[in-house]
This record gives C-alpha cells, sequence and structure tokens, in this order.
C-alpha cells in the first residue's frame, strides 16, 4: 500500500497507490521520520537548558537542578518522539479491505502536544470520523497517527489538517474529518484570567467538506 517515502523539503512524502490508479493522492500528507536524537545533539541540549537556568536567576549546580538539563534531553526523546515516527512502520499493513460505506468514528483520543510558540504543552481530545472507499484502518493505528503529529512542536490548527490528510493519503476514502479540542499552557498560565477556554479546530476532506447533513451528524455524535 505504501509504496514509498520520499524526502520533500526536509519532511517525508507518503506516497499511496490503489491498485494502481493513483489519481486521489494529493501529496499534502507530511510525516517526518529522523534518526535518535544523538548523545552530540542530547549534549546540545544540555548546555541550552543549562544556560536558560543560569540565566533565569537559578544555581544550574545546586543539588534539585544538577540533572534537569539531562532530565530535559531525554525527555524531549519522549515527548517529540514524532519527528522520528516512521509513517510506513506505524500504518504496517493494518489496511483492510471492506464493503461499507458508513462513517467510521474514532473520538476521545487524548493527546499531548507542544506548542511551537511558547514550547509549553497544549493537550485534549482528538475526534475523527472516515467514510471507507474500500478500505479502513485498524482502531489502534489512528491513536498512534494523532500521537505522531501530537508529538512535536506544534500549532492546533496545524496538526488538525495534517492528521486529516495524513488518514485521507493512507485511505483514499470517501470523506475525513477531525475535530480537536485543545488546552493551551501558554495561555492558561499567563495573564489574569482565570476561565480556560479550550480551543476547538477542525478539518474536513471530500464529503464531509461538501456535505453539511455527513457535518451535523459528526458533529452531533462528539456531544454523546
Ligand atoms: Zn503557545
Amino acid at each position: 500500500m505504501l509504496e514509498a517515502v520520499k524526502e520533500l523539503n526536509g519532511y517525508h512524502k507518503i506516497e499511496t497507490s490503489r491498485n494502481g490508479k493513483n489519481g486521489h493522492s494529493n501529496g499534502k500528507a507530511a510525516a517526518v521520520s529522523q534518526p535518535e536524537t544523538s548523545a552530540k545533539e542530547k549534549q546540545a541540549i544540555e548546555t541550552a537548558v543549562r544556560a536558560i537556568l543560569a540565566n533565569v536567576g537559578e544555581d544550574p549546580d545546586r543539588e534539585g537542578l544538577v540533572g534537569t538539563p539531562n532530565r530535559i534531553a531525554r525527555m524531549y526523546d519522549e515527548v517529540l518522539a514524532g519527528y522520528k515516527t516512521d509513517p510506513v512502520k506505524l500504518v504496517n499493513g493494518a489496511l483492510f479491505d471492506v464493503d461499507y460505506d458508513e462513517p467510521v468514528i474514532v473520538k476521545e483520543i487524548e493527546y499531548f502536544s507542544m506548542c511551537e510558540h511558547h514550547m509549553l504543552p497544549f493537550f485534549g481530545r482528538a475526534h475523527i470520523a472516515y467514510i471507507p472507499s474500500d478500505k479502513v484502518i485498524g482502531l489502534s493505528k489512528i491513536p498512534r497517527i494523532v500521537e505522531m503529529f501530537a508529538r512535536r512542536l506544534q500549532v492546533q490548527e496545524r496538526m488538525t489538517r495534517q492528521i486529516a490528510e495524513m488518514i485521507d493519503e493512507i485511505l483514499q476514502p470517501q470523506g475525513v474529518a477531525v475535530v480537536i479540542e485543545g488546552s493551551h499552557m501558554c495561555s492558561m498560565m499567563r495573564g489574569v484570567k482565570k476561565e480556560h477556554p479550550r480551543m476547538m479546530t477542525s478539518y474536513m476532506l471530500g464529503k464531509y467538506k461538501e456535505d453539511r447533513e455527513l457535518r451535523r451528524e459528526f458533529m452531533d455524535q462528539l456531544r454523546k
């Protein structure tokens, strides 16, 4: 199914084809695959964190902080692991032929991401629907696609689009809908406002973009 992952401006494009027919692929789904963070890269992160500590008025050598640069460097390996996830391996053949063209809905997928403007977490739930053409994807793979895009420096709007486009590329479905709600620490921690609105983003493709009734049905499902 996934024939090639080609490098494109530092990103990797997933190319799919459907029994030789390749009319649908729009080439927009991007997923990054990079080698593990090297010792040299980890060391550079440690040096940078140490500089931050020293410059916010801390003593980077006091007991509680001495291991912090190293902990943060190792933590980024995990919370930013999406840069190293190989989308081909992630999907790993979990595509199944079906004779079913009603919406498949996966909701309440918990995610944790990092806002690229402040490098602070944002988190919440993702809700995904697609209408198969002739294939469905294994249920466990959808949360993993969300995770691959969440574990990067992100803005919620782009993450929403990337998830929709990847599902569109892999499954070539009749339609895809992605709705994401996010609480952003960068807005929650700053300012004096005590109410913390959640941000909602959505991205629709195919029938979900064209058919208002389908969209409404999906939105109604999310309220249940
Ligand atoms: Zn932010």
